[in-house]
Parts: structure tokens; C-alpha cells; sequence
């Protein structure tokens, strides 16, 4: 070997040793190049710490599903090195939890991952939104809850993660990718939470930009049978991202947003499953052809994209700060999906997308949604109990989306037209914004504060009392009619000029 290429062998060496050394972030490395039996390889080295031991985990629950995932069913051959590459001991706690002796040595940690379902039709437990998939050399969906995890006595680091994949593939998600060469990517997020917020898919590019405001959307779609489908799609979702740009007054609070789609083939029907998060949302769809897939998406869309202000903008320290393992649950759920479904259902009267026969259709609809809930039940309880209670879980958006129907009319009236629960989000966001979080039990004081004092009472009755919501005096004031035997909606014949002007203030008609 002559000098300069010792040399060189000595610094390529030396990179890589430098390359693994302890810093103050998690630095993860995932191998979608060389998957071998649905497996993917993972390795892990740990911040720079001081601990005897540690106790490593992978999500039992993740945010946003209340049901538990284990996704640690999905780690095999979990072991631990030290930094001369000796092995250290490794106990597993459960399914989702490791304990290791000596991190403070730690020099690696390896895992293998299993994919979590290779189609659609496929029985799974869990939801398969909240699940990686793996399809070799065509398609990578990255839910990074089942790839990476963190450690209990390390929480709130970065994470570096260096990804190996296919030339060809490109890297969609709410996170910025950074490539590195052909086959590497990098990307980084400021703590767990963030990391498994944004999903990734990778595959061969079909992908279409659209300009929002000052918000960039990604609409990225993979099909084995389909290609160059994405700028289809981001033609429909434009029209309603512009009105939703409008609704939420011409400015969107974050810079990217990314729709990650996948379609498979099945013999009949349409099958969807959908997972939110705060910047993006991964779909899934099984269904015979295209045709109905724009439709399909923007009942979807409509709906999660208007999360990006709760909970990404306005959320409780429950939220920030999730147990992966045991979480507790904020009280708050009524804001977080049913405030986000009436703003889906508020927007397209208030931008006149729709007339007022269709929204008072939409409203009856929420109506008879209700049935068979029980309508007595406490709101923040509901919330609190979400994952022991289920099968109520659902009336969130329908009990919670007419919840913010009345506060939006009652705001309206007490402020002479002025506020509405449009301006109340808009409020709420100055206040907290993505990196302050409220404290669960002063939100209904805080709200109260921003707008007026009877509006603590509105809290207390229905959201946290769990009084069936005032619907008839409440659409009274606006001029329709309510029939609770018929559950019907229609406009008052001769409605007066004052609830014509609370009408005009609330939906603009
Ligand atoms: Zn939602």
C-alpha cells in the first residue's frame, strides 16, 4: 500500500469513527437499499449521556389513534455495542420497551424492522396509516414510530437521520430532505415528536407542487399500476386549499404542507384509511380504479389540512410532551377534531362554494350523525377516557363539530357579528402558536379571557357538563328552524332583521 493511499484509507476510517461518535442529537441510520426478508436495518447512536442504564422505547400509542399500536412488535435482533464494539447487555422490558446496561459506553445500537402489511386487503391490528410498509426496490412509507424510538431518561433531542436508498427514489414528506449523494439522504427534526409527525414515502417521483399563500403543498401519489396521477389530484385539491387559504384569512400559519398517497388495486369498492398530522397526512386508498379517488381525497383533505391549526398551532402540553408508552390524554378533544370538522363544514358556505339548502343538509346530517351516542356524555371526559372509550370516540365529529356551530353563533352574537370562531382560532394561535402549549385546565378560563364572560358558561354546560347542545335556540337566532322530532333544518319564513344580520355575520349569506 503506498503512503497516499494509507493515507486515505486512514481518513476514510477516521470519518467514519467520527462519523459514530456520541453527539448531543440521535443519529439514525435506516438502509432502504439492502432489505433482506421485509426487514429493514436500522442503526442507532445514542446522545452523548452519563447513565448506568437505559431504558429505550418504541411507541405503545401514537397521537392521534386510541388504540395501542405496540409498534415495538416490529423490532428483532435489537443489540448494543460499545464504543470498542464489544456487546452490552440488552434486556427486553415488553414489546415497546428496552433496558440497557452501560449506555454511557454506548457506541451503537442495531435493530431490524419488519414492514407492517403488504396490502391493503391484508387483516392488521392496528391502522395501517400508522404503520411502515416496505415494498423493495418500489416503495418505502416511513411512519418513523415504527422505525425509530428514543430513550425514557433522554427526551427532547434532535434527530439526525441518514437514509440509503435507490438512485431513482425521491423523498416526500412535510420534512425537508437533503441529499447527500444517490443514494443518501439526510434529514433532521427537532425532537422525537416532530420526527414521527412527518411521515416520509419513497418511491419514484409522481409528484406536483402547488403554491398556497405562502404555503408550499406537496401532493405526492404512488400506484403500481398508475403513474403521473399527482397533478390530477393537486388540480382538485387546489380549488379547496384557495378557499381554505381564504377562510383562515389569506394566511396558512406553516410554510409546507405534503399529501402522501397511495393507491392499490382492489377487485371491488373503495377502502380508505388516513392518518393526520400537523403538516401533512398519509392516505391510503383500495379501489378498482382512479375514478373516484379526487372525491375520495378531498373529503379527506378538507378535513386534515385544516389541522394544521389545531393541534400543530393550538394544543395542550399532553400533546407536546406524549407518552409514546402510557399516555395521558388531553381534555381537549372537542377543539382538536371537532373544531377542526366545523371549520370543514363552516368553509365552504362561508366561501361560497356551497348554497344554503346544501349546508343546511350538512347540518341535519351532523344531527342524525349523533344518533346512537350518547348525548349526555362530558365532552373533556370523552376526551380524557378516549382510547377506554371508542365506541364514542367518533361523535367528536359530529357532537363536536355542531358544539362549534353554537359557539361560533353565540361569539357572533354577544360581539355584535364581529367575532366568530374563525377569529377566535385566529386569536389562539397569536397566543400559543407550534411551540408554546396551554395548560389543559386554563383553556376555558383563556378562551373566556380573549372573547366574553358567558362564554365560560357555554364551556361549562356543554363541553364540560355534557348538556345536550342548545341546537334549536341556538339556529333560531340565525333564522332556521329546528324540527328535533323530524330532525330537520329549514329557514324561518319571515326571519326578522336582526337574525338576518347574525345569518349575514355567521355565513355570510
Ligand atoms: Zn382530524
Amino acid at each position: 500500500m503506498n503512503r497516499l493511499l494509507l493515507l486515505i484509507v486512514m481518513l476514510v476510517v477516521s470519518l467514519q469513527l467520527a462519523a459514530q461518535l456520541p453527539t448531543d442529537v440521535y443519529q439514525y441510520h435506516i438502509d432502504l437499499l439492502n432489505v433482506a426478508d421485509n426487514k429493514v436495518q436500522v442503526t442507532l447512536v445514542p446522545p452523548k449521556n452519563q447513565l448506568q442504564t437505559g431504558k429505550f422505547i418504541i411507541p405503545r400509542m401514537v397521537p392521534g389513534y386510541y388504540d395501542a399500536l405496540n409498534l415495538g412488535q416490529h423490532i428483532s435482533a435489537f443489540q448494543a455495542f460499545d464504543q470498542t464494539g464489544a456487546q452490552l447487555p440488552v434486556h427486553r422490558v415488553d414489546t415497546n420497551s428496552w433496558s440497557i446496561k452501560g449506555l454511557e459506553h454506548v457506541g451503537k445500537i442495531s435493530y431490524q424492522v419488519s414492514g407492517g402489511w403488504d396490502n391493503l386487503l391484508q387483516h392488521t391490528a392496528g391502522a395501517k396509516s400508522a404503520e411502515s410498509i416496505f415494498k423493495k426496490d418500489s416503495l418505502f412509507i416511513l411512519n418513523y414510530s415504527s422505525v425509530t424510538g428514543y430513550f425514557e431518561e433522554i427526551p427532547d433531542r434532535g434527530y439526525e437521520v441518514t437514509l440509503k436508498k435507490n438512485p431513482g427514489f425521491y423523498a416526500s414528506s412535510a420534512l425537508q430532505y437533503t441529499r447527500q449523494n444517490d443514494t443518501t439522504d439526510k434529514a433532521r427534526a427537532v425532537d422525537y415528536r416532530r420526527l414521527v409527525d412527518a411521515p416520509v414515502m419513497y418511491c419514484i417521483p409522481d409528484t406536483t407542487w402547488i403554491q398556497v399563500g405562502n404555503t408550499k403543498v406537496l401532493v405526492s401519489f404512488y400506484s403500481k399500476e398508475h403513474r403521473s396521477y399527482s397533478k390530477v389530484l393537486a388540480a382538485r385539491l387546489q380549488t379547496i386549499l384557495f378557499n381554505q387559504q381564504a377562510y383562515l384569512g389569506g394566511q396558512l400559519p406553516v410554510d409546507r404542507y405534503a399529501f402522501l398517497i397511495y393507491q392499490e388495486q382492489i377487485p371491488k369498492g373503495l377502502l380508505t384509511d388516513g392518518l393526520e398530522h400537523s403538516n401533512s397526512t398519509v392516505c391510503l386508498y383500495g379501489s378498482t380504479a382512479l375514478d373516484k379517488l379526487p372525491e375520495a381525497l378531498i373529503g379527506v383533505a378538507s378535513h386534515e389540512f385544516f389541522h394544521i391549526l389545531t393541534p400543530l398551532n393550538i394544543h395542550s402540553r399532553e400533546v407536546q410532551h406524549f407518552n409514546f408508552l402510557d399516555p395521558v390524554l388531553s381534555k381537549h378533544l372537542w377543539l382538536y377534531e371537532g373544531m377542526t370538522e366545523y371549520a370543514t363544514i363552516h368553509m365552504p358556505i362561508k366561501e361560497k362554494m356551497i348554497g344554503l339548502q346544501a349546508f343546511l343538509g350538512v347540518i341535519e346530517r351532523k344531527i342524525k350523525g349523533m344518533d346512537g351516542f350518547d348525548n349526555k356524555l362530558s365532552m373533556t371526559l370523552m376526551s380524557t377516557n378516549a382510547i377506554r372509550m371508542q365506541d364514542q370516540y367518533l361523535n367528536f365529529y359530529q357532537k363536536g363539530a355542531l358544539v362549534g356551530l353554537c359557539l361560533d353563533i353565540r361569539l357572533r352574537e354577544l360581539s355584535h357579528g364581529q367575532m366568530g370562531t374563525q377569529e377566535l382560532m385566529q386569536k389562539l394561535i397569536k397566543k400559543y402558536g407550534s411551540e408554546k402549549a396551554f395548560k389543559d385546565e386554563d383553556l376555558f378560563r383563556v378562551i373566556t379571557s380573549l372573547t366574553f364572560p358567558e362564554i365560560r358558561l357555554f364551556f361549562k354546560d356543554y363541553v364540560e357538563d355534557g348538556q345536550p347542545i342548545p341546537l334549536k335556540e341556538t339556529l333560531q337566532k340565525v333564522g332556521l328552524d329546528y324540527d328535533a322530532a323530524q330532525q330537520t333544518v329549514t329557514a324561518t319564513r319571515n326571519p326578522s332583521a336582526k337574525q338576518l344580520s347574525l345569518r349575514k355575520a355567521w355565513i355570510d349569506l
